[in-house]
């Protein structure tokens, strides 16, 4: 059994004793077992490795709904789970990328990740298929993951500043990031991951509320907290896979990034 398999288990077995408790998941710690893909040795490949040791499957149906916390804890509606923000998400028209869209990508993966990446919204691909990070840029971004152990099937769930595709590529707005980002709150509180990986400048701005650029942002852990009473997550930045595919020199310390977030899986966990 591997070790994310043995975690899903203590987890789903704390979450049944919470519910026998009170009827509500507690936040806690959880379990902390290890496989060796964390280990050195398995780093080396870093960024040049071939084929992720277990690609993502792209079936997600099968995945189970994320734990419904305390409605006191925060704003979503009871029986709020993820699968009724991606449905509040598609039938979303709070901004003017929902007249130029084919499909709003709510975002895809574990109902509890190890990390949760945001991206900074679809792109054509992504807005054809209704799922994020499918493209190039999805196809290097799941390599690197996969080079720290991540899958986006298994511990890492994939989402966006914003939800739905920006016209030509363009840069989305503050006004159509402001009016998404109740969404991504949502997510972070209902999914509650362990740490935050915001790939590019759009994503580490915006979520950290800061006018630096993403080389003051990267090679550091900041802190998110979707409130003040809220426990802190960790955030890293780093290069987005689109900027990484375009400049080659970006690819080292990206790596780099990587497996900073890395060593702090393995300190935590
Ligand atoms: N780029 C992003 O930022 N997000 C996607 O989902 C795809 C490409
Ligand atoms: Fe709604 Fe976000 Fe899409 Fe704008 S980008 S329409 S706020 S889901």
């Amino acid at each position: 059994m591997t070790a994310e398999e043995k975690n899903t288990i203590a987890r789903f077995l704390d979450l049944a004793t919470d519910y026998l408790k009170d009827g509500h998941a507690q936040n806690r710690a959880g379990a902390a077992f290890q496989d060796d893909v964390f280990a050195d040795d398995a780093l080396q490949g870093g960024l040049h490795a071939e084929d992720p040791a277990e690609p993502a499957s792209g079936d997600f149906s099968s995945l189970p709904l994320a734990y419904q916390i305390d409605e006191n804890e925060n704003s979503i509606a009871a029986g709020g789970d993820i699968e009724s923000i991606a449905a509040a998400v598609q039938a979303c028209k709070a901004c003017g990328l929902a007249a130029t869209r084919t499909h709003a990508v709510p975002g895809e993966g574990a109902a509890f990740p190890l990390v949760m990446v945001i991206g900074e919204g679809p792109g054509a691909d992504e807005d054809a298929a209704g799922r994020p990070f499918v493209g190039k840029a999805g196809q290097l971004l799941d390599k690197m993951l996969a080079s720290i152990g991540l899958f986006r099937d298994k511990n890492c769930y994939i989402a966006n500043m914003v939800k739905c595709r920006p016209p030509g590529n363009r840069d989305p707005q503050p006004q159509e990031i402001a009016a998404c980002f109740p969404f991504l709150e949502q997510q972070i509180m209902l999914l509650r991951p362990r740490l935050i990986l915001c790939v590019g400048r759009i994503a580490s701005k915006n979520l950290l509320k800061t006018d630096k650029g993403i080389n003051a942002l990267r090679g550091t852990f900041a802190e998110f907290k979707v409130n003040p009473s809220e426990e802190a997550i960790p955030v890293l930045c780093t290069f987005h896979p689109s900027a990484i595919l375009r400049d080659e020199s970006l690819k080292r310390p990206a790596w780099e990034d990587l497996k900073l977030l890395n060593s702090r899986i393995e300190n935590k966990e």
